[in-house]
């Protein structure tokens, strides 16, 4: 009788439990390396996250919030935004867009930026859809775009050789204006842009951005533009909002983090802004998942885009302060990775920098015929034998490009100085170990 127990049990047990908006996005690079660099990374230049402390301005609004006699900031607040944020977000987007925006409508509260991704994709996309993707690309992109049942289309960012002696630059990596076009169909239902990019460091120029903004109108297409790292632009770069250009106010919804605008990547403060024709089918998705974000967390960044907003491009401002400190850290990892002849591709903007790894390719052989990229194998390699941990490039390109991209790795440089500095202790010894016989 528990035998005949057992083997109905087992039968019962046999149905699939994973629904089919699962197939093919179960593995996830992230869960791998972040583990693998807890385990052996002396020096940890992999997932993005600063090693330095926000700013105190910020920290100081938090423990406020937290400990002031406003007990209520401690309950739930209004489920599209904690009205104090979204109107300081309506304020301070409304000037650098140079539209008025309602708090009401035009700014929505998730729980970071990935939050506010996935429910652009739930709201928009439809069984068949096609969402275009510029490559290389935050990884999440190709997975969210598939679990609304959508079609990820895949257009590269093509390096153009750098005039010779110079570095490489994160410029060098361009759109294919012919090739971008002949992804635009009726079937395209929106494009995925990321300006600052990840994993390159790539600031979208204007006149790249009015390319695509032409490609928009023409073919009704929506844009979803993440910017969290629009801060973070170097060499006296312009970041240029998209939503700003003729015609695409009314397509677009722009992106932003306080987890990269304000060193606090654990608070997962995200947001939107945009028309309310396009939010309010985000507040739809939100109002049947997670309803509510963090009101303490929300009180607080409220406080510090308040500072920013008095502040607004004066010397004292943190997105005044924050671009100059990073500035200086990119350089400094340029120069060790140089110096090895791992070769960088300077960025203009975010706190990753991509570099070359062939001239190491002694050290980690090559497997014919392997599954993994090269790039990855490498990754592990490293951080296996040398302690250094980054991550490979083709974790940011889909499948069938992975080959396009391994020859890559990719570091984050907000980090300490003494966190940069034994990063190039590691290098240098590396190197001196390859020319020493
Ligand atoms: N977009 C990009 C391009 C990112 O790099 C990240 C974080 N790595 C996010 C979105 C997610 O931001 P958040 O931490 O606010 O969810």
């Amino acid at each position: 009788q528990t035998h005949f127990l057992f083997l109905s049990l087992q039968a019962k047990m046999s149905r699939p439990v994973r629904a089919r908006r699962l197939e093919g996005i179960d593995k996830n690079i992230w869960v791998e390396f972040v583990k693998l660099a807890a385990t052996y990374s002396k020096v940890n230049l992999g997932q993005g996250f600063p090693d330095f402390p926000p700013p105190d301005f910020l920290k100081e609004a938090f423990v406020k919030t937290v400990s002031g006699k406003n007990h209520m900031l401690h309950q739930y607040t209004r489920a599209f935004g904690h009205p104090p944020l979204v109107k300081i977000l309506a304020q301070f987007f409304g000037k650098l867009l140079g539209r008025d925006l309602d708090p009401m409508t035009n700014v929505m509260v998730t729980v970071g930026a990935y939050q506010a991704l996935f429910y652009c994709f739930q709201a928009f996309v439809d069984e068949g859809d096609e969402v275009i993707i510029i490559e290389p690309f935050f990884d999440c992109y190709e997975s969210m775009v598939k679990m609304a049942g959508g079609t990820p289309v895949f257009v590269p960012l093509r390096l153009k050789a750098p005039k010779d002696g110079k570095l490489m630059s994160s410029a060098d990596w361009q759109l294919d204006p012919a090739e971008l076009a002949s992804k635009f169909s009726n079937r395209t239902k929106a494009i995925v842009l990321n300006s600052p990019n990840n994993p390159l460091g790539k600031v979208f120029s204007r006149g790249e951005l009015e390319l695509i903004a032409d490609l928009c109108v023409k073919h009704d297409v929506l844009c979803i533009s993440d910017e969290v790292y629009e801060w973070l632009v170097y060499d006296g770069k312009e970041h240029v909002r998209i939503a700003s250009l003729q015609g695409m106010w009314d397509r677009t919804v722009t992106i932003g983090s306080a987890g990269k605008t304000f060193s606090v990547t654990g608070w997962k403060v995200g947001w939107t802004v945009g028309p309310d024709r396009l939010l309010q089918h985000l507040r739809t998705v939100h109002q049947n998942s997670v309803y509510h974000c963090a009101t303490v967390a929300q009180e607080a960044v409220a406080q510090g885009f308040q500072r920013e907003l008095e502040l607004y491009g004066k010397p004292e401002s943190y997105f005044v302060q924050l671009p100059k400190e990073l500035q200086q850290k990119r350089d400094c990892l340029v120069q060790s990775l140089d110096a090895v002849g791992m070769k960088p591709i300077v960025p203009e903007g975010t706190y990753f920098l991509v570099a070359d790894i062939s001239q190491f390719k002694s050290d980690v052989p090559d497997v014919p015929d392997s599954d993994e990229p090269y790039d990855s194998r490498f990754a592990k390699w490293m951080v296996k034998n040398k302690g250094l941990a980054a991550i490979p490039l083709s974790t940011f390109s889909c499948g069938a490009h992975k080959d396009n991209y391994n020859n890559f790795i990719r570091f984050c440089f907000a980090k300490e100085e003494a966190t940069l500095k034994a990063a190039n202790d590691i290098l240098q010894k590396w190197k001196r170990e390859k020319t020493s016989p």
